[in-house]
């Protein structure tokens, strides 16, 4: 099983996740020509997705789902909620998962859960190829005692480290655009992040990926000590998955 990302950020997200011939994108807020060249950076084209499934309606991570699917005859996975806000065009083959429900698409097992987020019916996920399993949380708010549950154990994961609060405090946002990233149906802290890192069993980690990092907010550098200290391992060892150049291919073995 591997994974790789297309870019990660408020510009726009998208994450592959491939297991014995099945490759799916997790989210795509990119246009289709960005979309194409993304994947073909990472070897693939859009004719090589078995789906697209979506984790909410933000733009960042379906204004281009739609078009992929549309142009390329992919199916579009989402939530009932994220359907019911769903308007980026005609999809020829729309379906729906319920995000308490595991369901499969070819080869891959995935799990979904519904996080505390500002979106009608958010889903993270975790995946599995029936001997390893990645967790997928970003546009988190808080911790919840279920989340904790759905991703601990993983061999992977993918998670939201989306701002430091001093610099958001500091920053010339809003007041009310601080209050929602920060509140409780924003976005993870580094320190969020690394108290849930903590909360759960992460002794079987081969890679964690810090994702969703702010611009302004955040940088490479703090989100990856919040996570080395937890893990008690060299900031080398945490990988970013960046807005621009996303981040390569990593096999779980
Ligand atoms: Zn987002
Ligand atoms: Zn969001």
């Amino acid at each position: 099983m591997r994974f790789a990302s297309l870019g990660s950020g408020s510009r726009g997200n998208g994450t592959l996740v491939e297991a014995n011939g099945t490759c799916l994108l997790i989210d795509c807020g990119f246009s289709l020509k960005e979309t194409r060249s993304r994947l073909a950076r990472l070897g693939k084209t859009p004719e090589d997705l078995a789906a697209v499934v979506v984790t909410h309606e933000h733009s960042d991570h379906i204004s281009g789902a739609g078009l992929v699917a549309r142009n390329h005859n992919v199916p579009l996975w989402m939530t009932p909620g994220t359907r019911a806000q769903y308007n980026n065009g005609f999809v020829p083959d729309l379906r729906v998962f319920s995000h308490h429900e595991t369901f499969s698409i070819d080869a891959i097992e995935i799990q979904p859960f519904p996080v505390p987020h500002d979106a009608r019916e958010p889903a993270q996920f975790v995946f599995s190829d029936g001997n390893h399993r990645l967790g997928l949380l970003t546009d988190t708010g808080s911790r919840t005692e279920h989340v904790e549950k759905m991703i601990t154990g993983c061999d992977a994961l993918l998670l939201e480290c989306n701002h430091d609060p001093d610099m958001l405090a500091q920053s010339h946002y809003p007041e009310s655009t601080k209050a929602r990233i920060s509140g409780d149906l924003g976005h993870l802290s580094n320190s969020q992040a690394a108290e849930i890192l903590n909360a759960i069993d992460h002794s079987g980690l081969q890679h964690i990926v810090a994702m969703h990092l702010s611009e302004k907010n955040n940088n490479a550098k703090l989100a990856r000590k919040a996570l080395a200290d937890v893990l008690d391992c060299s900031t080398d060892w945490i990988d970013v998955a960046t807005q621009d150049e996303g981040l390569d291919w990593r096999t779980i073995s």
